[in-house]
């Protein structure tokens, strides 16, 4: 396993599009290896393709237990789709691995159902699921469509986080 860098917004790569995987075999189980690893050494509970620069429909997602641990249940999910929204529209306070030191509420659905595939390629369901859990799926959908957390705020913190983010990435290289 190795730890990859993560993608900073407002990197374009988080905007590209996302292909399907098509092949299912240990160069995938590698990745998503390492996807996990990343997440979990930058204290995430989710993490998707664009934001280690690989453009494809992966996700990996391990929320924390009642103890706040994670591990237990690493999830590795593959061209999900959400296939129902469903509740109340619920606020949502999110960060995000690529807006680092940055949170803030949005809004969110209550459940959802998002059809996927696991690592052998079998299709699979989270049938109407709820929490946290329900708000990262959506999350890391999010991201499989090139959109960002933050895209979702008023456009005036949006222009500012744009100049700020922008700053900070040219520092950063
Ligand atoms: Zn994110």
């Amino acid at each position: 396993m190795s730890l990859r860098d993560v993608v900073i917004y407002t990197s374009e790569i988080l905007r590209k599009p996302n292909a399907e995987v098509t092949v299912f075999d240990d160069e995938l189980k590698n990745l998503t290896d390492d996807m996990l690893e990343t997440m979990y050494k930058h204290e995430g509970i989710g993490l998707a393709g664009p934001q280690i620069a690989v453009n494809k429909k992966i996700v990996v997602i391990d929320i924390p237990d009642e103890n706040g641990e994670q591990g237990k249940n690493p999830l590795v999910i593959i061209n999900p789709k959400i296939t129902k929204l469903e509740g109340e529209i619920v606020d949502s306070q999110e960060g995000c691995l690529s807006v680092p030191g940055y949170q803030d509420t949005v809004q969110r659905y209550e459940r959802c159902t998002v059809e996927y595939q696991n690592l052998k390629g079998e299709h699979c369901v989270f049938d109407n699921v709820d929490g946290l859990f329900a708000i990262c799926l959506q999350h890391e959908i999010d991201h499989l469509e090139g959109k960002v957390f933050v895209d979702k705020l008023s456009r005036l913190k949006r222009e500012r986080l744009h100049k700020k983010y922008e700053k900070y990435l040219k520092e950063l290289n």
